[in-house]
Order: C-alpha cells, then sequence, then structure tokens
C-alpha cells in the first residue's frame, strides 16, 4: 500500500514541479535539445512505428473498432513501459498527445473518455492508473468528460506468457457495469495502453454494449503485432 502512496505523492510532486519549472526543452528520452514544446525530440520519434490502419477485434459475432498509435516497439513501448512502471507521467503527457492527434485525424466521434480499470488491489499497490491518466490529459484536451463506468472486480493474472486462448479465458467475466443510466446511447472512447490480443478492451467494451452503450472505439497507445 506503501508504495502505491508515494507513487501518487510523486505525482503530485511532478506536477508542482512542472508549474514552477517549466518544460527545460529536452528530449525526456534522450536530453537532446526539442523542437518548441516537444517532449521528445524528432530523432526518438522516428524509432515508433506508427499505424495507419484503423483495426477491429472480433469475437463471437461482436466486433469493435479500434485505433492505435504504433506497434509496441522502439520508443513507444519505452513510454509506456516508463508510465506503467516508473510513475513518469511526462511520458504519459506524450502518448496521450499522440493520441489526441489520432482522435483529431479520424475525426473520433464520442460523448465521454472511459478507460481499462485496474482492482482496488492492483490500484493499492501502483498509486495509479497509467489508461486512466492517459484518458484524463485527453480530457482536458478535448473537453469531453472522463467518466468511471466500469470496475474490474476479478484479480486476473498477468496476461503475459499466456497464449491467445488463455488470455481470453483470464479476462472473462472480470468487468461490471458501475452505472448503467449513464451509458445508454452513449458514445464512449474507451483508452487503453496496450493491446496484445485485444481480450481486455474488448471484455470491457462488451459489457459497456451489453448495458446498451452506444458506439464504443477503442484507443490505445501501442499495440503488438500478434
Ligand atoms: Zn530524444
Amino acid at each position: 500500500m506503501g508504495n502505491g502512496i508515494v507513487k501518487n505523492l510523486k505525482f503530485i510532486w511532478d506536477c508542482i514541479l512542472q508549474v514552477i519549472y517549466p518544460t527545460d526543452e529536452k528530449c525526456i528520452l534522450c536530453a537532446e535539445d526539442t523542437n518548441e514544446d516537444n517532449l521528445i525530440c524528432t530523432e526518438c520519434e522516428r524509432s515508433i512505428k506508427f499505424c495507419e490502419d484503423i483495426f477491429t477485434i472480433e469475437q463471437n459475432n461482436t466486433r469493435f473498432r479500434y485505433y492505435s498509435i504504433s506497434y509496441y516497439s522502439g520508443n513507444m513501448m519505452e513510454l509506456i513501459l516508463r508510465l506503467k512502471y516508473k510513475s513518469d507521467f511526462r511520458a504519459g503527457e506524450v502518448i496521450a498527445k499522440y493520441m489526441i492527434d489520432v482522435i483529431k485525424s479520424n475525426d473520433i466521434q464520442f460523448d465521454f473518455i472511459s478507460y481499462i480499470p485496474m482492482t482496488k488491489t492492483s490500484m493499492r499497490k501502483r498509486g495509479y492508473n497509467q489508461s486512466e491518466y492517459l484518458a484524463t490529459v485527453i480530457s482536458n484536451e478535448i473537453n469531453r468528460p472522463v467518466i468511471h463506468c466500469l470496475d474490474k472486480i476479478k484479480q486476473t493474472k498477468d496476461q503475459i506468457g499466456l497464449n491467445g486462448i488463455e488470455r481470453w479465458n483470464n479476462v472473462l467475466n472480470s468487468f461490471k457495469i458501475i452505472d448503467k443510466n449513464i451509458i445508454i446511447n452513449k458514445k464512449i472512447l474507451l483508452v487503453d495502453d496496450v493491446l496484445t490480443t485485444g481480450a481486455t478492451a474488448f471484455s470491457c467494451a462488451y459489457e459497456l454494449l451489453k448495458c446498451n452503450a452506444g458506439e464504443i472505439t477503442i484507443l490505445t497507445g501501442a499495440k503488438s503485432r500478434v
């Protein structure tokens, strides 16, 4: 529990530092100079393999559309790992900015933003939910609210090391809608950090759909090539 609180305090401290000391125009990955107020330099951006396509995840005749900034490799992988495991919220800011670019360039329409939830135990350990952080940064820029409409009710095994079918079984019935009324007929942008088989994002989107949400679009920081 203590670890989570420390990370949460680090987040608040980072926010305070941002106000006192504005960005010093150095790349957060390699410390080289950057253009204007970019947090990463063009050289570091070059190793990001941006996705051009719109993807779908399909299971039992239900299909969801999803967008991904890039493939899970190079510096996008580095940014995600920093956000997820090192409480580096400036890395999260970079990812969120790319997500906003995807939303704008594809003209994705939605009423509100939601995100892949974590269990209460995981939240206590990490101190923050990286997908919620991304959703919040997007919300501030796009002017759509973040709604916490899903709970993760089952502690699942880490998806790493599980094969495709095991991943689907692992997340089955792991999520629950908190308030059905707020999602009815609403267009929802569902934010995730990494999408591998898509089992987790699909399970969340499927819960929303079962409770009569309108259109659900998934947006992830990176996708694996599987
Ligand atoms: Zn750099």
